[in-house]
């Protein structure tokens, strides 16, 4: 029989989201033999506070650093929604899109961010774009996905339901899972450096001390921290 490779799509609002949150993580997943996908949500064009930037060209260009983020990383597709950035709502048309997708490429494990996730310690507000990007990323794994009722239309272009066996959410308010990224680290800094738009990681020793700082929790030298929800039980041993 020939093995089947494990299917992960990946779900963020903005270009260099994914990066961030969890390229260490994407990098050892790839070695591992997984088939990635990113969705980008947004285009990104939000992220430049300069007056008279062209919008389009800065979409473009953050589209560019982005394929070549993924490509550090051996994600092998990478597709974008173009919804405006910086007023991203969870609605249901998003919604219905993601399950599109979902029903489409069939993932084995969806990761995404957190959408309970408002305040980061007392320095940070969470981007309500991640906030929403997330909601309608749970909510399209469960229920919209699996349930056939949901979204008829999807039914009529061929869509069957399709049950996403792994949820794992990144920056979570409650991590419980830690995943050792010692081995791609520096893979995750270098895929950082494709953002040049949007940011310099330096000689990326501030990724390496916040890697080592999420480690500590389960003891590994470096590492990035998941909430990971398991949506098919495994059948109980005999
Ligand atoms: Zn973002």
């Amino acid at each position: 029989m020939i093995p089947t490779p494990m299917r992960i799509l990946c779900v963020y609002a903005h270009p260099d989201d994914p990066e961030f949150s969890i390229g260490g993580s994407v990098a050892r997943w790839a070695d591992e033999g997984a088939l990635l996908t990113y969705v980008i949500i947004t285009d990104g064009a939000a992220g430049s506070n300069q007056p008279g930037q062209d919008l389009r060209e800065l979409a473009e260009t953050r589209a560019q650093e982005q394929r070549a983020a993924a490509a550090v990383l051996g994600v092998q597709d990478v597709q974008f929604l173009g919804y405006a950035d910086g007023t991203l709502e969870s609605t249901i048309e998003l919604r219905r899109t993601l399950t599109r997708i979902i029903r489409q490429l069939r993932p084995d494990r969806v990761v995404c961010g957190d959408p309970t996730a408002v305040f980061y310690g007392d320095g940070y507000i969470n981007h309500p774009d991640h906030r929403a990007a997330a909601e309608a990323t749970v909510y399209a794994v469960f229920p919209s996905a699996v349930t056939r009722p949901i979204f008829p239309d999807l039914l009529t272009e061929g869509y069957e339901p399709h049950q996403v066996r792994e949820l794992y959410i990144s920056s979570a308010m409650q991590s419980d899972t830690y995943i050792d990224i010692s081995a791609t680290l520096e893979r995750k800094i270098e895929a950082l450096r494709q953002h040049k738009s949007q940011v310099d990681p330096g000689d990326g020793q501030w990724v390496r001390d916040w890697a080592a700082e999420t480690g500590k929790a389960a003891d590994l030298p470096a590492a990035e921290a998941f909430r990971v929800m398991k949506l098919v039980q495994a059948p109980v041993e005999a």
